[in-house]
């Protein structure tokens, strides 16, 4: 039972090395071994690194010729992604049977609204297990009062983690790591933060909120001060509050040609919509992203007048957004975004306030829908 009437109980769930971890459930012979799923091609990236290969310093969004240089002996394999979608689908059954709020939030992570249960605790313990027996999947569990404090403790010590935190606790634990650490505040955020003299989420709670509104926006600013005080409100949503979808492609060389540009982006706009539309999806804001070969990455977004999957549509202001743009050096990776998905958007288009997320640029992001 909560303490306060407005406290909630949540739970992150997160699969340890999620495509590594498919592959020695099917290869045993695997474990224990530095292994490394990663595509092929010249600008292929690192997806999943076994705990075996991160301790040589290969990890997530690394160039697949960087990880071979740093551990040759790693085993490298080519990413099976029906079979990581079909996992999943097993992985979040069980979820789902834990709870009756469950949001999805990527193929290994979901997050859990255990307000209603008497004992969470042992809840989460039983589904860890269970998970373990159903599947072979190691999991870490961060528990807490909220989305944002749960994320991060769940991430606190993988692999196989169970960490409860309250707000407070959350505070004086991770006083002295960078702003980056919270979810939501992203390497752009983190430099411009840091013009401001704040390097750690204790420098960031002492920072005026009237400062940072000043540099980010009233909204942007409050929300940070929020976030710095571990006391992020979003709620766990279902499904259907999965707010964006996308695609995105590295090139395997830069492209210049702004005719082979489009084309690109067209395609994916076409085939991202065809998704969408399958699963009965719209959305009202496209945006698209370019990374230069000097790897500065630009985000342009244009908001239609209603919710549209129609992939002539999304790839019209898809186009028109990158001629705006015409970039100014060779294009290395290129990428379309739906959002806003549902009747009403406003609560995305605070989105803007809340900074940006990380996606790794792998190849993976060419075949998942991936949730903003
Ligand atoms: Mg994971």
């Amino acid at each position: 039972v909560p303490a306060n009437p407005g406290d909630r109980t949540i739970a992150h769930l997160d699969v340890d090395a999620f495509y590594v971890s498919v592959e020695c459930c099917r290869r045993p012979e695997l474990l224990g071994e530095a292994v490394v799923v990663a595509g092929s091609g010249p600008r292929a990236v690192v997806t999943t690194a076994s705990y075996e290969a991160r301790r040589y310093g290969v990890g997530s969004a690394m160039p697949a010729a960087k990880a071979r240089r740093l551990c040759p002996q790693a085993i490298f394999l080519a990413p099976d992604f029906a079979l990581y979608q079909q996992v999943s689908r097993q992985l979040m059954a069980l979820v789902r049977a834990a709870t009756t709020r469950v949001e999805v939030v990527g193929l290994d992570e979901a997050y859990l609204d255990l307000t209603e249960l008497s004992f969470p605790h042992a809840a989460m313990r039983r589904l860890v297990a269970v998970i373990a027996e159903r599947t072979g999947l190691t999991c870490s569990v961060g528990i807490g009062p909220n989305k944002q404090v749960a994320k991060v403790a769940s991430d606190a010590e993988k692999p196989a983690g169970f960490v409860v935190l309250t707000r407070a606790q959350a505070c004086v634990r991770f006083a002295q790591a960078p702003p980056e650490l919270i979810p939501g505040i992203g390497p752009k955020t983190a430099t411009r933060l840091r013009e401001l003299g704040v390097r750690t989420i204790e420098d960031l709670a002492q920072t005026p909120v009237e400062l940072l509104g000043e540099r980010f926006g009233t909204n942007a600013g409050r929300g940070l001060a929020r976030m710095a005080r571990f006391d992020h409100d979003g709620e766990v949503s279902d499904e259907r509050a999965v707010v964006s979808a996308s695609r995105e492609r590295t090139f395997d060389h830069d492209l210049s040609d702004p005719a082979e540009l489009e084309r690109a982006l067209a395609n994916m706009a076409r085939e991202l919509c065809g998704s969408l539309s399958k699963q009965g999806r719209s959305g009202r804001t496209v945006s698209i992203k370019v990374r230069l070969d000097d790897f500065s990455t630009v985000t342009r977004a244009r908001t239609v007048s209603r919710p549209t999957s129609d992939g002539e549509v999304v790839a019209d202001v898809a186009l028109g957004l990158l001629r705006d743009y015409r970039p100014s050096r060779p294009v290395r990776l290129l990428g379309v975004r739906v959002a806003g998905f549902g009747a009403d958007a406003a609560g995305s288009a605070g989105a803007a306030a809340t900074p940006e997320r990380s996606v790794p640029a792998t190849i993976a992001t060419d075949q998942l829908l991936l949730p903003l």
